[in-house]
């Protein structure tokens, strides 16, 4: 059967009604997107060597004839190992594999096959548990070989096996990027990339393919935010006009006094506000500087004004953490909190409907809210001021639906991050804009003492654990990981709560939080964290962004190697939120040099900035697929490294457009666009 684009998986062969199932919970059912699923790394098994030739510690592909193939016992019940000689015409090597007794049934003598691995010398010269296909085919063997994520009971041959079979239909994929860009870029088709990137020929051919598939983002971000650009420049804004009396009481009426940055910041902004001209805004500050009260600030005088001010938040942790402190803050203004799961009107539980009635009828000064703000049926038009907390979490398709609703008239848009973006690299990525930056932490803020602890000083680690607890403060313990069975070694949440409980921290108040808990139940445990009622939490990166619990002190990260920096600095910016010392002990399960560097980097440095320069140096140009979990919903492929192609990007779109019937010859590049404003709703 030819396989096409729409074709749906279950017409490869091989995949059954349980391979289906597990594809879709990764997001695939048809061919096309099996062939937009793209590897996250590959093994360069591109080296085919004679077995006379192979060194100790050398990763190769032999092809070669099984020579003997037999169980060996062992000493553990549990483990069952296969030995094999293969031989080619230049000598015997010996293959071992473990728990994989089939391959008795399978490889008989005299099989020919391609083995691809690495060539261990621990027992005697032996080639271990190598992958192996019929010789020659080289698919999982013999060359780059492309490594996916796998989801259910899915192996990684069958889903290989799978693409490789779907690159047939590649020749229906229509190229949406102009040809001009193509051509004076000298950049393969979509087509080509697609094929390169799953199966590259070698490592230039795979860095072409990479450079289209960042370029198309790239350049699909820069026509969107090149449209919101042009169209804000024709629209008017609501000028909300400073009231100094209430700025002062507002100021006044704070728990602290504002650092001189907030100060600065807050002064920009509203400024900013008072003018007829949208405003476009973003402060940065790391994390701690104290951005909300400053977003506060311009939200409470644009209230003050009657209009309405959206507060967006990534995560609903955060939005409920938000509504709490703007109520707080605000003890005179309507502050609502619409999330999936919780909708409130100040105190109050309320019934979605309820609450649409409330917007509506203009009972609601300030909405605070995740992506469920932008669904349909809430009344915007009071729309005066759009604050976007965290900003890099959200796309560009969100910011076109809080911005683009009136063609005459525009929100003020205050975006904000703790995510330290050069500001050259902020100008290329979000066009011209302004910025304002918190360069200076509140004061009696104290370094957080920072270490990397040894497995032979965890114990003393926990004691002081338990006597910071005992002194009546708060820990975070995080985990890459839920569950044990999640993946091999990294530590996870289930283990460690229970390794914990049961040991150094005995007696103390322990809870688990991470993704798959019912909404309620998350913000039960949060909110009992926040309140004291939880000594120690022990946690996946769900606490990350934003959350605010002064009184913890001791922030734990296990399988710390395993975090990027920008996101070590991020958890360990979750403790040091008052003027107690604070501490971030950082464990790692395998500390081999370049892991070593980066945790040292984050030991050296509480800089933010700093941070992320280090972490791009270190990572290098290798790690090609490392963004998934970067949090730039826009970009799967492209890093803040790719400053030059977004530069280009941004040229390219600025020139297109200048061709007035440029979206009548281009028609696949509108339809691209529509594609990517319809994310607005997931999450
Ligand atoms: P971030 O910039 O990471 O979003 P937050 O706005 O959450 O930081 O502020 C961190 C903590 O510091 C909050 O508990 C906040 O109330 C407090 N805070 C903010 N500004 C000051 C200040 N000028 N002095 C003392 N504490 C402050
Ligand atoms: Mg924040």
């Amino acid at each position: 059967m030819a396989l096409h684009l729409s074709t749906p998986v279950s017409g490869l062969p091989g995949i059954g009604e349980k391979a289906v199932k597990d594809l879709r919970a990764m997001g695939i059912v048809s061919i096309r997107d099996l062939l937009w699923y793209v590897p996250f790394r590959y093994d360069d098994f591109s080296k085919i060597k004679k077995i006379g030739e192979v060194k100790g510690g050398e990763t190769v592909t032999i092809d070669a004839t099984i020579k003997a193939i037999g169980l060996r016992p062992t000493k553990s019940k549990r483990v069952q190992m296969v030995e094999a000689i293969i031989e080619d015409e230049t000598g015997e090597l010996k293959v071992v594999w473990f728990n994989q007794p089939y391959l008795l049934k399978i490889m008989p003598i005299g099989t020919r096959a391609s083995f691809a691995g690495s060539i261990d010398y621990r027992f005697g010269r032996t080639l271990a548990n190598p992958i192996h296909e019929p010789a020659g085919r080289h698919i999982h063997t013999g060359r780059l070989v492309p490594v996916y994520g796998l989801s259910g009971s899915l192996t990684m041959r069958r889903l290989r096996d799978s693409i490789e079979r779907s690159l047939s239909a590649l020749p229906e994929m229509l190229d949406w990027l102009p040809s001009e860009i193509r051509e004076a870029e000298k950049m393969p088709t979509i087509a080509e990339a697609l094929s390169m990137v799953h199966f590259p020929e070698s490592h230039a051919v795979l860095e072409q393919a990479i450079k289209r598939l960042k370029f198309d983002e790239l350049f699909l971000h820069q026509m969107l935010f090149e449209e919101i650009r042009r169209d804000r420049k024709k629209k008017s804004a609501t000028e909300i006009v400073i009231n100094k009396p209430l700025l002062k009481q507002f100021v006044d009426s704070l728990p602290f006094q504002l650092t001189r940055a907030q100060k600065v910041a807050a002064w920009e902004i509203v400024q900013d506000l008072s003018k007829d001209v949208p405003m476009n805004r973003l402060l940065e500050g790391d994390v701690g500087s104290g951005k909300t009260v400053v977003a506060a600030i311009a939200a409470n005088m644009a209230m003050e004004q009657n209009t309405l001010v959206v507060y967006l938040a990534p995560t609903e942790i955060l939005a409920v953490q938000q509504h709490k402190a703007f109520c707080r803050m605000m003890p005179n203004q309507n502050v609502a909190l619409l999330t999936h799961n919780q909708i409130f009107w100040n105190q109050d539980k309320m019934k979605r409907i309820q609450l649409i009635e409330k917007i509506s009828n203009g009972e609601v000064d300030c909405l605070i809210g995740t992506h469920a703000v932008l669904q349909e049926g809430i009344d915007l038009s009071k729309l005066t001021l759009v604050v976007i907390d965290e900003q890099h979490r959200f796309g560009v398709a969100q910011r076109h639906a809080l911005l683009e609703r009136d063609p005459n008239h525009s929100p003020h848009l205050l975006s904000m991050t703790a995510t330290p973006i050069p500001r050259s690299l902020a100008l290329t990525i979000y066009g011209d804009l302004d910025i304002s930056i918190l360069d200076e932490l509140p004061k009696g803020r104290k370094p957080i003492g920072t270490a990397i602890v040894p497995e032979k000083h965890e114990a003393p680690m926990w004691d002081h654990v338990r006597l910071e607890v005992e002194q009546g403060r708060q820990i975070f313990v995080i985990c890459p990981l839920i569950d044990p069975s999640d993946s091999l070694g990294a530590r996870s949440v289930a283990d460690i709560e229970k390794m914990l409980s049961k040991g150094p921290l005995k007696g103390l108040k322990i809870a688990t939080l991470h993704g798959k808990l019912k909404a309620d139940e998350k913000q039960k445990r949060n909110e009992a964290f926040r309140d004291g009622a939880i000594d120690v939490l022990v946690s996946t990166t769900v606490v990350e962004v934003g959350v605010d619990v002064p009184n913890a002190t001791v922030m734990v990260i296990m399988s710390a190697e395993r975090f990027g920096l920008a996101q070590l600095h991020q958890l360990r910016g979750r403790v040091g939120r008052s003027d107690k010392q604070s501490y971030c002990y950082l464990i790692p399960d395998n500390l081999n040099e370049n892991a070593n560097k980066r945790l040292q980097a984050v030991v050296d440095s509480q800089n933010g900035f700093e941070l992320a320069q280090t972490d791009l140096e270190l990572r290098g140009a290798g790690n090609l697929f490392g963004n998934a979990q970067s949090g730039f919903p826009d970009f799967i492929f492209a890093t803040m490294a790719d400053v030059p192609l977004m530069k280009k990007a941004r040229d390219w779109a600025t020139e297109l457009l200048q061709q007035k019937d440029f979206f009548e010859t281009h028609p696949l590049v509108r339809e691209q666009m529509g594609i990517a404003l319809e994310k607005v709703h997931m999450e």
